[in-house]
């Protein structure tokens, strides 16, 4: 048997020293014994994934409402995308895998329904209430939300993955905000969710004939990369191009990712992981250049995908279909279940009602509406 002790070991015989280990965690806000054969970060892998709000990311909008087909990109996958991709990076750099597969796993699960758009309806629902935003729910729900263990609410996660989902450094009521970067592993995962949308994104909005192929050829790195793979001998058909040039690109992007991070680790002298996070330079970082060459991409996306006018008309109907529903819960609270009624008696019930609706996926969300308010439809 390979025991918890021993992967210990091998974790500071083989990471690199500015890797933060998990024998060296700081623990977690409700102490528990150590597992025999898990590191405290492979157990809060295992927690994240056993939860009721991963699950329902399979559900939930990334880009395209889950009813516009199978073959698009849910939540789940994109989270699963960015994991795969961080890890390789966190293996080539030698960090802590399993912690950044841990934060990367847990990214997104303050995501409500219908993506962006159902994140904008509820903060402007909360306006006055304390507001919303995807990051600070995510925390919400580990530490809170998730009802699964008899002795604290939450997961109970480790400080480590918990700051590492706390990516824009925004105070967490009741504790004190350290002035401090994030660990490599989080700024890790961060970048990777970047390189993951972008280039997912890119190719659904191509498979949904939203953007066309034509139009790419002025983005330079899409044109760079084309070349490149014309040059390696393509396929004639053009859906297999399509996605050779897509792999083509996340691979320069995250083979830039590891070379310019090593040269900054180096540069700035990080032997610790404390020195990473004494800095206020990002370290996990692309080089200028490849943030130049980023972005027109990046601009195409969000002119062309992200505002594309069916993109928009289904968000604005996500949104008026969440504040009816926001309006309705509150107005009349007894048509909530049982337990999330009770809680309105000790708490806001705005905050009651905005977890409520964070929690729904798309399709619950969907559901819901018709039956408060199609007439011929069974509550
Ligand atoms: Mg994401």
């Amino acid at each position: 048997m390979f025991t918890r002790k021993e992967m210990e070991a091998q974790e500071r015989k083989c990471l690199s020293p500015y890797a933060v280990r998990s024998s060296e965690s700081r623990g977690r806000v409700h102490p528990e014994p150590e597992h025999p054969y898990r590191t405290c970060f492979q157990r809060d892998h295992d927690r994240i994934i056993h939860s009721t709000a991963f699950r329902r990311l399979e559900y939930k909008t990334q880009v395209f409402v889950i009813h516009e087909g199978d073959y698009y990109r849910t939540r789940l996958t994109h989270t699963l995308e960015v994991a795969q991709i961080a890890e390789t990076i966190a293996r080539a750099l030698r960090l802590n895998t399993d912690l950044v597969r841990s934060i990367a796993l847990a990214h997104d699960l303050g995501h409500g329904p219908f993506g962006h758009s159902g994140e904008d309806a509820l903060r402007d629902l909360m306006e006055g209430h304390g507001g919303f935003n995807h990051n600070l729910h995510a925390l919400r729900i580990v530490d809170l939300l998730e009802e699964r263990y008899p002795g604290f609410p939450g997961l109970n996660l480790t400080k480590e993955v918990r700051e590492g989902m706390n990516k824009h450094r925004v105070s967490i009521p009741g504790e004190a905000l350290l002035p401090t970067n994030l660990s490599l592993e989080a700024q890790l995962a961060n970048v990777a969710d970047e390189i993951a949308y972008d280039h997912h994104d890119l190719d659904d909005g191509l498979t949904s004939g939203l953007i066309r192929e034509e139009e790419l050829q002025r983005i330079p790195m899409w044109s760079q990369a084309r070349k490149e793979v014309l040059k390696r001998g393509s396929s004639p058909r053009a859906e297999i191009r399509r996605v050779q040039i897509i792999r083509r690109l996340i691979d320069w992007r995250v083979t830039e990712l590891i070379q310019e991070s090593e040269r900054r680790i180096r540069r700035l002298k990080i032997r610790r992981p404390a020195d990473a996070q004494s800095l206020r330079e990002r370290v996990i970082a692309f080089s200028p250049e490849m943030e130049r060459l980023r972005a027109p991409l990046k601009r195409f996306l969000n002119e062309r995908l992200y505002h594309h006018h069916r993109v928009v008309r289904m968000a604005d109907k996500a949104q008026r279909l969440l504040a009816a529903l926001f309006e309705a819960y509150l107005r009349k609270p007894e048509q909530l279940p049982e337990s999330t009624r009770r809680r309105m008696e000790k708490e806001d019930p705005y905050r009651v009602v905005c977890d409520y609706l964070a929690g729904m996926t798309d399709r619950y969300a969907m559901e819901e509406y018709r039956k408060l308010f199609d007439p011929s439809e069974r509550v």
